[in-house]
C-alpha cells in the first residue's frame, strides 16, 4: 500500500482515541468490556484503507471488528472510512500483527481475515508473510475452538506459499477458492485491493481455514 507522509495523522490519532486505540494490551482479555456486549470478535490484519472492514461492521451488526494496521499513514485513511460508515461495532489499533498475543488473550477471537497481505516474494523475508508458522502459531492462540482464518489475495505465489505453510502446520481447509469473483456472491465485501485487482482480470483466491485441535 503507497503511504504518503501525513504529517497531520499524530494529531488526529489523538483526537480519536475512542476509535483507533491506544495502549491495546490494556484491553487484552477485556475486548468485549470495551464494546459492551458479548457478540463475537473478528479481527483483520493488515486493514489497509479500511473498506473491508466498515463493510463487513455494516453487513454484520452483531459482530465487534477490530482492524489492526501497522502503517499510520494508512490507519487515519481506515478512520476517516469508519467514521463515514458511523458503525460503531468497529476500533482500529495502529500496531504490527507480531504482537497479537500481547493484545488478545487466548480463545478470544472467532474469525482473522487477513487481506491482499504483502507477498514478501523474496525468500529472506519469509519471516514477514503474514502465513509464515510464526503468524500461524499466534493466531492458533488468539483464535476460538471455532475460529477460523479467511484469507484472499491476488498473488498467486503468495497464495500457494500459504496453502503449504497451513498444511505443514496440520491446518484444515474448509474452502479453496481459485476463482472468488467467477460467481457473484453478495456476501462477499470487497477490500480496495480486491475492487483493483478485480478490475483488471485477475482472479482472486480465497481459502478458509481452521486449526485441528
Ligand atoms: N487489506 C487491504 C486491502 O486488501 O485493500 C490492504 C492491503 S495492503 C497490500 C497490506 C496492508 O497490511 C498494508 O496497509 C500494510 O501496512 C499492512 N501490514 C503489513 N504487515 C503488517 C503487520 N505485520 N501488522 C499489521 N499490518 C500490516
Amino acid at each position: 500500500m503507497r503511504q504518503r507522509n501525513k504529517p497531520w495523522a499524530d494529531d488526529f490519532l489523538r483526537d480519536h482515541q475512542d476509535l483507533v486505540i491506544p495502549n491495546a494490551k490494556d484491553y487484552k482479555g477485556k475486548w468485549n468490556q470495551l464494546f459492551d456486549n458479548n457478540n463475537p470478535i473478528h479481527i483483520e490484519i493488515g486493514t489497509g484503507k479500511g473498506q473491508f472492514i466498515a463493510g463487513m461492521a455494516k453487513q454484520y451488526p452483531s459482530i465487534n471488528f477490530i482492524g489492526i494496521e501497522l502503517a499510520k499513514s494508512v490507519i487515519v485513511s481506515a478512520a476517516q472510512k469508519v467514521m463515514e460508515s458511523e458503525q460503531e461495532n468497529i476500533v482500529l489499533i495502529n500496531e504490527n500483527a507480531e504482537n497479537i498475543t500481547d493484545i488478545f488473550e487466548e480463545n478470544e477471537v472467532e474469525t482473522i481475515y487477513l487481506n491482499f497481505s504483502d507477498p514478501w516474494p523474496k525468500n529472506r523475508h519469509e519471516k514477514r508473510r503474514l502465513t509464515y508458522h510464526t503468524f500461524l502459531a499466534d493466531y492458533r492462540r488468539v483464535l476460538n475452538s471455532n475460529g477460523e482464518l479467511i484469507f484472499k489475495t491476488d498473488n498467486r505465489g503468495l497464495f500457494e506459499y500459504s496453502l503449504v505453510s497451513f498444511s505443514n502446520f496440520g491446518i484444515l481447509l474448509n474452502e479453496v477458492n481459485l476463482d472468488l469473483h467467477v460467481i457473484e456472491d453478495p456476501e462477499n465485501v470487497m477490500t480496495e485491493y480486491e475492487e483493483k485487482f478485480s478490475a483488471k482480470g485477475q482472479p482472486i483466491y480465497r481459502c478458509r481455514a481452521r486449526f485441528n485441535e
